[in-house]
């Protein structure tokens, strides 16, 4: 069991471990069990989940039955779309903290930007006031290109904590995440592992990247799996990963990383994959659930 993950400082001075368990597309019984399991037995400390997962009831179950106190664990979840806007937002986190059984989540992020810029730019303000509150400790975003961050950073002259994004060997993001640096927003990166074969909108597609022979030579070379390589690829890189499982063995397998090193022509090998590949819908394209 690992309990010494390395952490990244975010700009509210909170500490989030760098490598966490995902949940999307878990069904209330496996993510009770896969939260329990990973939290108490496995030595993850950080659970990212969503309103439109349908499993925060679930996600707060599995944190209470873990034996970790609930302050030791970094508990992440998401706006849904249909929440954008003020008033909506303010009523969306007091569900999610209800169905979680929390008083406050440790990270609150905007789930998509959707098009809408002047209602964006409200739901933005919403969360700085959950914030102030004291229902978020962090507040951040998922899916934004640095249009949408100029635009809501420009407009309250607050920056989100952390910007989630679709982040993989294929998809390495240089462009945003050096935009992030520089505005002190951490990098946090979903489908990490190349995804499940069934992500949001038209573009979704197979994994094809645990399979890829660049990734299983460095696995061969290091005894390791090619899960394994890949999160070591983000861990070397600062980028915060979720991977999701809802298997004991994948999960315990996924934190099992730190004891080993990627050199420099294994990070190259796996440099060299970044063709930009997409497994899920691009930010600008998904309006999925968006109120009239
Ligand atoms: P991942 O890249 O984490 O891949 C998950 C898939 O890989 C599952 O099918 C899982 O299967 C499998 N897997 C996990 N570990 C291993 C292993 N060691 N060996 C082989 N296969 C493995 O994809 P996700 O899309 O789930 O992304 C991770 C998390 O990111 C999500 O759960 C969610 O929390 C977040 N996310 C956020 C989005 C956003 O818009 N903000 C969008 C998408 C994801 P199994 O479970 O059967 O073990």
């Amino acid at each position: 069991m690992s309990t010494d993950l390395p952490t990244i400082e975010l700009s509210t001075g909170a500490l989030i471990p760098q490598l966490g368990l995902g949940v999307w597309q878990a069904d209330e019984a496996d993510t009770e069990h896969a939260v329990r399991y990973a939290i108490g037995t496995a030595g993850y400390r950080h659970i990212d989940t969503a309103a439109a997962y349908g499993n925060e009831a679930a996600v707060g179950r599995g944190v209470a039955a873990s034996g970790v106190a609930r302050s030791d664990v970094f508990v992440t979840t998401k706006l849904w779309n249909a929440d954008h806007g003020h008033a909506r937002a303010l009523g969306a986190v007091d569900a999610s903290l209800e169905r979680l059984g929390l008083d406050h989540v440790d990270l609150y992020l905007i789930h998509w930007p959707l098009q809408n810029t002047e209602r964006l730019v409200e739901t933005w303000q919403a969360l700085i006031e959950i914030q102030q509150a004291g229902k978020a400790t962090s507040i951040g975003v998922s899916n934004f290109q640095p249009h949408h961050l100029t635009t809501i950073i420009e407009a309250t002259g607050q920056a989100p904590a952390v910007n989630q994004v679709e982040l993989h060997p294929r998809l390495a993001q240089h462009e945003l995440r050096t935009f992030c640096a520089d505005a002190g927003i951490a990098v946090e990166a979903w489908s990490p592992l190349g995804g499940s074969g069934a992500g949001w909108g038209a573009d979704s597609k197979p994994n094809t990247l645990l399979t890829d022979p660049a990734i299983t030579r460095v696995a061969q070379r290091h005894g390791r799996s090619p899960a394994q390589v890949i999160i070591r690829w983000h861990l070397q890189n600062g980028i915060i990963v979720i991977p999701k499982s809802v298997h004991d063995e994948r999960i315990a397998q996924n934190i099992d990383v730190l004891d080993f090193d990627l050199d420099a022509d294994d990070l190259a090998a796996i440099d060299a994959l970044d063709t930009g590949e997409r497994v899920g819908a691009h930010p600008d394209d998904l309006n999925l659930a968006a109120p009239d």
